[in-house]
């Protein structure tokens, strides 16, 4: 009975959405973006002039050759680059930690999901108007991130186009656990909750993400530093347990995204096949030499080891501990990791720091071993290639969609450039337009 009447609610909305549309929506002019550069991702190099004409939500012609349509709105930023759209591998825009811990606590103890929603959907226009067209949401609760990917995809709120994981896979007192909050008052998480035991019990936890809408898998091989009952680096799923994870994911066609700080952790992983090593803090040559091998990525967070690290007072001893430990390592072991050459998608653990601020990790990349080209490419081509969109994102060519950061001066000899775009365009739409532009 319900059944019926929901659906007949759905189709009702269905069709006052199409007339509405029939009545009102002009036929969309066509854009003629104009800048002195163009940032060629999948080249690694600045080209010049920089044009990108843009019809709906694509992109339909690159180039100072492009036939520019007639009666298309021309606007030439100068001295700027336009660029791919930003994407970020590893992001949580359900939340954002501010700078006391306790009092996050607190608040999440009592904020129904609802007003969590709510909140969150500041996070995710913060995320697109920094230039971020694309993100992976790599685990959260109660299926916020899921509520808000559905809402941007609809058109109710601003924000990136979303991967969502729903809840990260994981054992019991592990990274995917609560925090060993008193049983006789907190309800144990089981499969449904992403925490499992057993190789069957994780193939059904894959499973239940993947019945509730997830793009991707998230699962926590090692232990890691926000949480209170494990220890950062020692793995916290057997080999079997890892092996069920992956290739039931893959088997669904779903990437897997493995959170490693630990090196033994991340080598269980690579060799279970998982798609990307998170954080990677403790990884040793040898498992990067590994990956390299395997075409695993690594999506180092820098930004996040980083905060962490320079925050780790205000943590309990406990977290302010494995806080101080992966923030000595994370970049040393970023440039360890460009030496060997591996595979990189950038990635910044955002609601660590506060959403907004992601760009921050192309100045550390750069400070690290990379050059601002390879830190472009890791959030472009890099990351779409990870994600799995790059048939339709990552670059700025003819077919793809029209999402389009424009950056002051040029990016490859300021990567801080990226921190501070004038114009962000996503699917065609401008999200972000700065005061004139010098
Ligand atoms: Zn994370």
């Amino acid at each position: 009975m319900s059944v019926a009447k929901g659906m007949c609610g759905v189709a009702m909305a269905a069709l006052l959405t199409g007339s509405a549309f029939a009545a009102e929506a002009p036929a969309a002019k066509p854009v003629v973006l104009k800048a002195a550069h163009l940032f060629d991702a999948a080249a690694g190099k600045i080209v010049s002039p920089g044009v990108v004409v843009v019809q709906g939500d694509k992109i339909e012609a690159v180039g100072p050759n492009a036939k520019l349509p007639d009666g298309a709105k021309v606007i030439d930023f100068g001295d700027a680059t336009l660029t791919p759209g930003f994407m970020d591998a590893h992001v949580h825009l359900s939340e954002q930690s501010s700078d006391n811990y306790y009092k996050d606590f607190f608040d999440g103890m009592y904020q129904m999901p609802a007003e969590q929603a709510l909140r969150a959907t500041a996070y995710t226009k913060a995320m697109v108007e920094a230039g971020f067209t694309t993100v992976r949401n790599v685990g959260d609760s109660d299926y916020i991130a899921l509520g808000l990917r559905n809402a941007i995809n609809a058109g109710i709120i601003e924000g990136p186009r979303m991967l969502v994981a729903n809840y990260a896979v994981g054992s019991t007192g592990g990274h995917a656990d609560q925090d060993p909050m008193r049983p006789d008052l907190i309800a144990q998480a089981g499969p449904i909750h992403g925490v499992c035991n057993g190789p069957e019990e994780c193939r059904a936890a894959v499973r239940y993400q993947i019945k509730y809408g997830a793009n991707v898998i998230k699962f926590m091989p090692s232990g890691g530093v926000l949480s209170l009952a494990d220890p950062v680096d020692v793995p916290e799923l057997t080999q079997d347990e890892m092996n069920a994870i992956v290739s039931e994911a893959h088997a669904w066609h779903r990437k897997v995204a493995a959170h490693c700080h630990g090196d033994l952790a991340a080598r269980m992983a690579v060799k279970a096949g998982a798609d990307s090593i998170e954080h990677g803090s403790f990884l040793t040559e040898e498992t990067l030499k590994m990956m390299k091998e395997k075409g695993t990525y690594l999506v180092p967070t820098l930004f996040a080891g980083y905060w962490v690290g320079s925050h780790a007072d205000g943590f309990p001893p406990a977290i302010a501990e494995k806080a101080r430990a992966a923030a000595a390592q994370s970049q040393k072991m970023f440039q360890m990791a460009a030496r060997v050459g591996v595979k990189v998608a950038f990635g910044t653990d955002a609601a660590v720091e506060p959403h907004g601020l992601g760009a921050t990790e192309f100045s550390l990349m750069a400070k690290n071993g990379f050059t601002p080209v390879q830190a472009l490419q890791a959030a472009t081509v890099g990351a779409a290639d990870l994600l799995g969109v790059k048939d339709d994102s990552g670059t700025l060519e003819a077919g793809k969609l029209a999402d389009i950061v424009v950056l002051p001066g040029n990016p490859v000899e300021n990567i801080q450039a990226t921190e501070h775009p004038k114009f962000v365009m996503r699917a065609g739409k401008v999200v972000k337009e700065a005061a004139p532009l010098q």
